[in-house]
């Protein structure tokens, strides 16, 4: 048994058996993370002394009778999200010095579940980007292929589960930041309905599509942290007051009675092959299991979502970094007398590239006499796509494509390419812009890389996809595969 390698049920299993205790589980992970880190810099912080006094913690509870599934298991929050007395950085020279005053609700979620924080995983500065090239510190490689890309901009995350640096972790998503990475890390990853987990200190991309959720070893392991991080919260006024079920109660085998969509669109052109055969065998596999399976779905909008997703991530993304202007908090350029070229100077050094194009697409696209043309626009097309989806969740439970249209690509390829970078979330943002929950499970490997299906369900409808989800992975043995490193 490698214990850094455990999915979260079968490390708790042993923690409550008194086979394992959590310091030595977390010993095993901070080790792995010796080991590894060095290869693949997924964290922007390690937090070892935090983890290890959370542990004994842990053990404590345990001993007393404890029994919540994350109780002593270690996880890796991405460095969006706000962690009391630990720094957060957005992977941005902005927030290098930062640390917040206080927790993300899903953060604060977890302590209360006695979770061991281990550290912060490396992101694409402020979430924008899909391959973790984008932060300001450093880029994170994947384990499968040192000298490719592990996705982004969770890709930190998705790096330490697929590495064994923890037993889970958390990302953020605003058009395909968890599945992709996930897809290209081999995990698991989940990106709940909007409004489903709150955003209260998760620091802004474009709060329209931003939400948080887990990168997990399986599908299990997802319905649980699931379980953990979902549900109103006052604090986030875009949380939505909805029951939320026990996810782990719709895990079992058997898909007969469902119905599942495959929509033509998203088996774009330059798809790559071995993305395409391995989706065809994963949805025959669907149908063996007993769905009812309809190949020729159309979503004739698709097309158009990429281009929509360009104009309304950076406008809201544009009002959402306003507020660094080097006054309040994070960097500040001091070494002049002027107002103004402190706060150009503050945003000259303190953002990257990528961010700042971002800026600039935004303020651009909400300019008086250029609103109506593209952000308008962006917003009718919004809804259409969305009314696509709700015409075709009528007729389907679910719907499912690949992940990504290809495997991982090589560090470097597309980085000053962004119309091509643009393109590696082709299959993922039209979920956000609809707003629906979906989750990325391994399907396959084309060389040695990678692939991941999407399966995308009803908004509220996370049950639904995490049984399909489960059904297939209980059926193949692709999620039982580790990157040899
Ligand atoms: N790659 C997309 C972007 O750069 C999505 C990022 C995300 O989901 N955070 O905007």
């Amino acid at each position: 048994m490698i214990i850094n390698q455990l999915t979260i049920h079968e490390a708790h299993r042993l923690l409550e058996t008194r086979q394992l205790s959590s310091v030595e589980l977390t010993k095993a992970c901070l080790e792995r993370i010796n080991q590894t880190e060095p290869r693949v810099r997924a964290l922007v912080v390690i937090t070892e002394e935090l983890a290890l006094r959370q542990a004994q913690k842990a053990d404590q509870l345990i001993a007393e009778g404890d029994t919540h599934p994350l109780t002593g298991i270690p996880v890796i929050i991405k460095d969006n999200m706000c962690t009391k007395g630990i720094p957060t950085t957005c992977s941005s020279r902005m927030l290098e010095n930062f640390v917040p005053p206080y927790d993300a609700t899903v953060v604060e979620k977890l302590n209360g579940c006695g979770a061991v924080i281990m550290g912060k995983a490396n992101m694409d500065e402020f979430a924008m980007g899909s391959s973790t090239e984008h932060s300001a510190f450093f880029p994170t490689h994947n384990p499968w292929d040192l000298t490719r890309v592990p996705g982004g901009s969770s890709g930190g995350s998705a790096v330490a589960v697929a590495a064994g640096e923890t037993i889970y972790a958390l990302g953020s998503d605003t058009g395909g930041s968890i599945r992709q990475p996930a897809g290209f890390c081999s995990v698991t990853g989940l990106k709940p309905t909007y409004g489903r987990v709150s955003r209260y200190g998760l620091v802004a991309f474009a709060s329209s599509l931003d939400q948080i959720g887990p990168l997990t070893k399986d599908v299990a392991d997802c319905a649980i942290v699931l379980n953990a991080i979902a549900g109103y919260d006052s604090r986030d006024s875009t949380s939505v007051p909805e029951q939320t079920p026990d996810y782990t109660q719709c895990l079992t085998a058997d898909l007969n009675g469902l119905s599942i969509g495959v929509p033509k669109e998203y088996f774009v052109e330059g798809m790559q092959a071995e993305v395409e055969t391995a989706m065809r065998a994963a949805i025959n596999k669907l149908e063996e299991l007993g769905a009812r399976v309809e190949w020729e779905v159309s979503l004739p909008h698709t097309p158009y979502a990429l281009a929509a997703y360009y104009i309304i991530a950076p406008s809201e993304a544009m009002a959402n970094l306003a507020r660094y202007d080097g006054v309040k908090y994070g960097f500040s350029y001091t070494d002049t007398d002027s107002m103004w070229e402190a706060l150009e100077k503050t945003r000259q050094f303190g953002f990257g590239d990528e961010v700042k194009r971002r800026i600039m697409l935004g303020t651009y696209a909400l300019s008086a006499g250029y609103y109506d043309a593209w952000y308008l626009k962006a917003q009718k097309v919004r809804t259409l796509i969305r009314q696509e989806f709700d015409q075709a969740f009528e007729k389907y439970d679910a719907l499912v494509t690949p992940t990504s249209p290809t495997v991982p690509f090589k560090i470097g390829e597309k980085v000053d390419d962004p119309l091509q970078m643009y393109l590696s979330d082709v299959c993922t943002l039209p979920i956000n812009i609809a707003g629906l929950p979906a989750i990325s499970i391994p399907a396959g490997f084309a060389d040695g890389l990678p692939i991941g299906m999407q399966i995308i369900g009803k908004p509220f409808g996370e049950e639904t996809i995490l049984k399909i989800a489960y059904a297939y992975e209980q059926a193949t043995e692709w999620h039982k595969r580790r990157a040899g490193i």
